[in-house]
Formats: C-alpha cells, structure tokens, sequence
C-alpha cells in the first residue's frame, strides 16, 4: 500500500476541494466506487463496486478489521491517482489514498 498526503483547500460553496497526491490539480473525477463490508473481525470481505449490480470483486480491503468505501479517481491533470479510502479501525475513521 502506498499513501499519499491528503490535502484540500476551502470553498464556501462546496466545503473542502480535493486535491490531487502527485500533481496538486483540483480537478478530480470519481470512477468506480467499492464498498467494503465485513462482520466485525471476521477474516471475510464483501467488496461490492455496482449497487444496482451487487457483483463481489476480489479487492483487498483497506481496513484491517472493519468496514471502508473506496472511490477510483483520475486525475485531469496526471491521470489515474488511486483510490481514496474512508475506512474504520479500532473505532477510528481514516482518510487515505492508496495505489
Ligand atoms: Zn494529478
């Protein structure tokens, strides 16, 4: 796994922007987004990318323990980025990109 910083700026009528990890620009489109679901602790993931087409894909979760969502994003400035993580452990929420 490789992370990135993340970084935004403020935008009174959006809240925050995202910026791109490599280059800075803040122009970032969404792509797939996966849903990572798992019973607490249990070694089992469920990683669902289509909620209208409930297909399981086999991507590791970036949760060691808990649930998390993903969205791939592309860059207009550098192409793909990654994909941006909110996951949960140990009670906590975190924020990461990951390749
Ligand atoms: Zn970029």
């Amino acid at each position: 796994m490789i992370q990135f910083v993340i970084a935004s700026d403020f935008c009174p009528d959006w809240s925050y922007i995202l910026r791109c990890p490599k280059c800075g620009d803040d122009y970032l489109h969404h792509g797939t987004v996966v849903i990572y679901g798992r019973a607490e602790d249990q070694p089992t993931t469920v990683a669902v990318s289509d909620i209208s087409d409930p297909t399981i894909i086999g991507r590791e979760n970036p949760s060691p323990r808990r649930d998390a969502v993903g969205i791939v994003m592309d860059c207009e400035g550098c192409g793909p980025v990654g994909e941006l993580c909110i996951l949960q452990h140990k009670g906590q929420t975190f924020l990461e990109w990951r390749s």
